[in-house]
Order: C-alpha cells, then sequence, then structure tokens
C-alpha cells in the first residue's frame, strides 16, 4: 500500500482481481512464479508531464498530462484519454489496470494503457479545447506510436479530440500514422461502429445474461446513467431491442419520462449543443421532470446500465435497485459500482456484468479500426458491427464457462478477473522476466 500511497481507486481496482485470482492460482501454482503477479501490478512505464496552455483571455493555464503505460505482454499498449478535473496518477492507474484484463478478454492484440489530464474542458471554447490537446501531444507524441502506444477517448474525449491529438501527432512527426489514435472521425480513418461500439456492447451483453435466465429486453425499463458517448449508444441499442429508457443523467442531475426517452432530443442536446441534461425536460414538456443532485437509482427499473464514472452506485443505490426488482446491472463505465454494491447484486442473484467485459466493445472496435488501419481498408457498418457482436458474445460465453470451471457458476465478475488474468500471465509466463 506505501508504494501506491492515496491511489485508492487503483487499490480497489487490484483488490477487486485478487479477490478473484485466490481459485486460479490453487489450480496452477505457476502463476505465482517469478513474482508474476507482483509485476502485473506495477505498470511498465508511467509519464507525467505538463500541458501549458493560453485560454482566450490570453492567461497561461497549466494542466498535468499523464499517461501509465501498464502492459505490453499483449500487443501494444491500448487505452482511452481521459480530460476531467478529477484525474490523478491513482484513477489512470486503476483505469490502465483495468484496461490491460478487459483487452485481454477481447481475445485481440492489445495490451494495456490509460492517460489524461485535469483538464475541465466545460464551458471551454473549441479554440481552447483545440489549443490544449496541442499542447497535450507535444509531449505526448514521442511516448506513442502504431507499434507502441495507441490511445482513443475516454470522458471528455469524444471526436472534436481525437481530432486535434491525430492533426498535432501528424504535424509533429511529418506522418501520416493513421494507427496511432483510435475514435477518429471517419473521413480521417476511423471507423464505422466506433462511435456506437461500447454502449451497444454492453447492451449485447446484458441480452446475452438475461438470455441465460430465458429473458430478454422487450418491454423492460432501463435506467442509465450518463448522457455521453456510452451512455447514449446503449440506449439508442436499448431502444432497438425494445427496451424502454426512463432516465438517464449527467454530473448535475437526472430526468426521467415514464414515456420513455426521447433519444433523438438527448443526442440534440449532448452531442450538437454541448449543453446540460436539464435542458430535456424544458425542451420535452409534458411528461418529463428534471432532479438535480439526487440519485438516479432511486427511479425503478428491471435493467441498470451505469454508463457515468467509477465510483457512482454505492452499496444504499444497490439496496433500493434490488427492492424495486432490478434483474440485470451491466457496467457500461468503469467500475462504476463499489464492492459493497457488487455483494449486495450477487447477494440478490441478479445478474451483474463488470466493465471489464461489459464495456470492452470499444476497446474491441478500437482494435478493428488499427485493423483497417493496418490494411487501409474501410468496413461497412454491418461488418464492423457484427464483428462487434461476435466479439461480445465471446466475451460473455468465456466469462461463463470459467466461472462454471472455477465452480462459481454466474459469477461474472470472476469469470472475466480469471479469463482476462490468465491470457495476460501466460503471455507474461511466456517472453521472460521483463
Ligand atoms: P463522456 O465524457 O462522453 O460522458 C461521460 C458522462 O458521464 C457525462 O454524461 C458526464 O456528465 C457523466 N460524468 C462524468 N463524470 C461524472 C461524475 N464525476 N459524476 C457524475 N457524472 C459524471 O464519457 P464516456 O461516455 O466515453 O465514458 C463514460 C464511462 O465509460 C467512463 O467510465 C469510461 O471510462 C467508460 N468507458 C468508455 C469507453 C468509450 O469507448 N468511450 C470504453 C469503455 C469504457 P457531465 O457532462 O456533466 O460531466
Amino acid at each position: 500500500l506505501h508504494r501506491n500511497a492515496g491511489e485508492a481507486e487503483f487499490h480497489q481496482a487490484v483488490r477487486e482481481v485478487f479477490e478473484s485470482l485466490g481459485r486460479v492460482v490453487a489450480k496452477h501454482p505457476a502463476y505465482t512464479d517469478q513474482a508474476l503477479i507482483e509485476r502485473i501490478c506495477e505498470p511498465e512505464r508511467q509519464i507525467i508531464f505538463r500541458v501549458p496552455w493560453v485560454d482566450d483571455s490570453g492567461q497561461v493555464q497549466i494542466n498535468r498530462g499523464f499517461r501509465v503505460q501498464f502492459n505490453s505482454a499483449l500487443g501494444p499498449y491500448k487505452g482511452g484519454i481521459r480530460f476531467h478535473p478529477s484525474v490523478n496518477l491513482g484513477i489512470i492507474k486503476f483505469l490502465g489496470f483495468e484496461q490491460t484484463f478487459k483487452n485481454a478478454l477481447t481475445g485481440l492484440p492489445i495490451g494495456g494503457g490509460k492517460g489524461g489530464a485535469d483538464f475541465n474542458p466545460r464551458g471551454r471554447s473549441d479554440g481552447e479545447v483545440m489549443r490544449f490537446c496541442q499542447s497535450f501531444m507535444t509531449e505526448l507524441h514521442r511516448h506513442i506510436g502504431e507499434y507502441i502506444d495507441v490511445p482513443a477517448g475516454d470522458i471528455g474525449v469524444g471526436g472534436r479530440e481525437i481530432g486535434y491529438m491525430f492533426g498535432q501527432y501528424k504535424r509533429l512527426t511529418n506522418r501520416y500514422e493513421a494507427g496511432v489514435l483510435t475514435g477518429k472521425g471517419l473521413v480521417y480513418g476511423g471507423s464505422r461502429a466506433r462511435k456506437e461500439a461500447t454502449g451497444y456492447g454492453t447492451v449485447y451483453f446484458v441480452e446475452r445474461m438475461l438470455a441465460t435466465r430465458g429473458a430478454d429486453l422487450e418491454g423492460k425499463r432501463v435506467v442509465v446513467s450518463g448522457s455521453g458517448n456510452v451512455a447514449l449508444y446503449a440506449m439508442e441499442k436499448i431502444i432497438a431491442y425494445g427496451g424502454i429508457v426512463v432516465a438517464c443523467s449527467d454530473s448535475s442531475g437526472y430526468i426521467v419520462d415514464e414515456n420513455g426517452v426521447d433519444l433523438e432530443l438527448v443526442k440534440m442536446i449532448k452531442e450538437v449543443r454541448r449543453e446540460r441534461i436539464s435542458e430535456y425536460s424544458r425542451l420535452k414538456g409534458t411528461g418529463a421532470h428534471y432532479i438535480e443532485n439526487g440519485s438516479i437509482w432511486d427511479v425503478p427499473c428491471e435493467v441498470a446500465i451505469p454508463s457515468a464514472t467509477q465510483n457512482e452506485l454505492d452499496g444504499k443505490d444497490a439496496r433500493t435497485l434490488v427492492k424495486n426488482g432490478v434483474m440485470a446491472v451491466s457496467e457500461g463505465a468503469n467500475m462504476p459500482c463499489t464492492p459493497e454494491a457488487v455483494q449486495v447484486f450477487q447477494a440478490a442473484n441478479v445478474l451483474f456484468a463488470p466493465g471489464k467485459a461489459a464495456n470492452a466493445g470499444g476497446v474491441a472496435t478500437s482494435a478493428l479500426e488499427m485493423q483497417q488501419n493496418a490494411s487501409r481498408d474501410s468496413w461497412s457498418f454491418e461488418r464492423t458491427e457484427e464483428r462487434l457482436a461476435d466479439i461480445m458474445r465471446d466475451i460473455h460465453d468465456t466469462c461463463a464457462r470459467t466461472a462454471d470451471e472455477y465452480g462459481a457458476p454466474g459469477n461474472y465478475v470472476l469469470g472475466a478477473n480469471i479469463a482476462g488474468f490468465v491470457r495476460v500471465a501466460e503471455a507474461m509466463r511466456a517472453l521472460g522476466v521483463i
């Protein structure tokens, strides 16, 4: 603990994986040889840097940038960049650690990494965001590359920011290296279905979990927290499957619409106007209402998809959801449920999908974007979505099978942790002590 003092989220993520590893180590003691488990917890490289930029009023602003290159046993480091004022080393390390196992679960050749900055894009002009992205990439560019480390988006980093960062990378290196970033726009090397992939993928996972109990999303009440990239496309797929999204949120509050959330309106508010979710009830009028602060998990539902941020759903929220009859919970975000919440769901026999399995569709499609870039190809939406659906089905089935094999049927947390760990561990053993 003293080695990583003050990194609460990192401790939480490591503890959660360790809780699953007892069974695998009992069966395969060789996984403890050569300090493999200690090595897996230590990032290969951590970069922390100054990001100076000039705001619209001419003031110099300083932010702190991070890139944690966690594990490259399976392929180049791969993981998103987060711009949010809460970003610190512990958060980036927790995300990089989770990412390593998530990427392994996809079965694709990608290692794990994560980055970001404590920059708050809220209220910043387009010019300020561009200058920030350029300054961030001015340092980051020397640490990344198609065969080294391939960043993507995360909270606060979408298509606009990836575009500015790619532009700066291209300018600094004088190389059109499309495979250095994923989540790019379609006109300059992006993949169809990447924007949709994380949200769609988490809903495929839910459908497959529900099917194990002979159920599906048709007619189910669903609550999705957040209204960003993951949340928007989770809602889109839920609606396509006949589910009814009754609530979504942002960091200021949540809206409830008993008639089913009007997704086009939410997209207009969030993707086009970049406004607050409170605008929804103002524009929609009757049937919808906005609740400032408060917990979105008080809204009764059968399926819950937390898709905003870490630790947004605690034990009390989980008990409320269980009392209201929730059947399935799928983590669209990374570690949105506290350990106590996960225990509450598992004790109540609620189907629970951990983020490293349920939200892996985004990074999987990023790996498909890398494939398209490497072969200078561009696949159709249908072909890409089909691959995504196959990968999510495979992740679900791998987690379920692994949980059975290790004597914990239905425990997707254990299944995901063990299956991801085994892939990384096998590669690390093969590569020697490095
Ligand atoms: P976005 O920035 O697009 O959206 C984030 C949403 O969550 C916004 O509605 C935001 O509200 C809300 N939010 C962010 N921080 C907080 C907070 N501290 N408290 C309450 N609400 C908050 O991010 P993404 O949709 O890309 O990411 C959401 C989650 O999904 C993250 O955990 C991310 O790591 C994870 N994820 C994302 C992937 C991707 O492909 N994008 C892939 C896999 C996981 P506001 O606008 O008010 O800040």
